[in-house]
């Protein structure tokens, strides 16, 4: 899952570095998030970048050619993680000049996401991580961090990411599953998808009648055209329907693109671009006609 998108208009320089890449770490890196308020630490649970998803927007760059699967080191993450939480703790962060025009309401660590350059919870090592993870809050005593999985939600149901959700819940967490779509073929245009809509619809009520979800929603213009009316129209019936069967669906992010796509997801002949200020706020308002208890916010 692509991560921490930024606010199309003149975004604040601290928002627009999204380097997963952190001094001389594989996996684990900080982030200055707008959606989380402050510090995030990113966990990427797919060095390799192997998605089941091929999103058209999508700013992770691929090869296009075949990779082979590397399997995430969990000692290192552990090891990585306590050395970033360690210097959270101490201050020391803050040294680093890349963190230099971030103000001080700023520099609070607000949440550890479970993020990558892929879909974190096909990560074989996701649950284990999650556990250290959780461990590593209690060690460092950080009870009012949260622990966010930031996940398209197709592997909801596997028995081990279940699990691993009942950690995240159990340890001040949340979900913040991506919904692009209100109809299976707008789904399959932006997401490019293996898995059918209707088992990322089960999936994330599954998961939101066990515990409160946020839904992430990209809003962009794909081929010349942006998200369509009829197509916001089916989002937010579905939106609905989840919530009338006791989906604790709580916040909405919708986000347009900030940056260009890499070039690999692209299929032949077709552009994606941001969407303008106006149009997400049409959207955010008719959202907020159908659904007015849940909190939406535009990026
Ligand atoms: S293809 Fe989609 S789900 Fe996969 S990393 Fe990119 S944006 Fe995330």
């Amino acid at each position: 899952m692509t991560d921490k998108p930024v606010q199309s208009d003149k975004p604040l320089a601290m928002y627009t570095r999204h380097s997963r890449k952190w001094l001389h770490n594989r996996y684990v890196y900080p982030v200055i998030s707008r959606r989380s308020g402050g510090l995030s630490i990113g966990i990427n649970l797919n060095p390799d970048k192997i998605c089941n998803f091929g999103c058209v927007y999508c700013q992770v760059e691929r090869s296009g050619e075949d990779v082979t699967p590397e399997p995430v080191d969990v000692a290192i993450v552990q090891a990585e993680l306590r050395e970033l939480l360690q210097s959270v703790v101490d201050g020391t962060l803050w040294e680093d000049s890349f963190f230099d025009d971030v103000p001080v309401e700023k520099r609070v660590l607000k949440d550890i996401a479970f993020s990558g350059d892929a879909e974190p919870t096909s990560s074989p090592s996701f649950l284990a991580v999650v556990l250290a993870a959780a461990e590593m809050k209690r060690a460092f005593k950080l009870s009012g961090v949260k622990l966010v999985l930031i996940t398209n939600a197709t592997l909801l149901a596997r028995r081990s990411v279940a699990e691993a959700l009942s950690v995240i819940k159990a340890n001040n967490g949340e979900i913040w599953a991506k919904l692009d779509a209100g109809t299976a073929a707008y789904y399959k245009l932006i997401n490019q998808p293996v898995i059918p809509f209707e088992r990322v619809l089960e999936n994330i009520l599954t998961a939101g009648r066990q515990q409160k979800i946020v839904i992430q929603t990209m809003v962009a213009s794909v081929g010349g055209k942006p998200f369509p009316v009829s197509e916001q129209e089916s989002y937010i019936r579905q939106l609905s329907e989840l919530m009338a069967q006791g989906c604790q669906i709580t916040r909405i992010q919708l986000y347009t693109v900030a940056r260009d796509p890499g070039e690999a997801n692209l299929p032949e002949n077709c552009d994606v671009k941001a969407v303008d200020g106006s149009y997400m706020s049409d959207f955010k308002s008719r959202i907020q006609r159908h659904l007015n208890s849940v909190q939406v916010d535009t990026y």
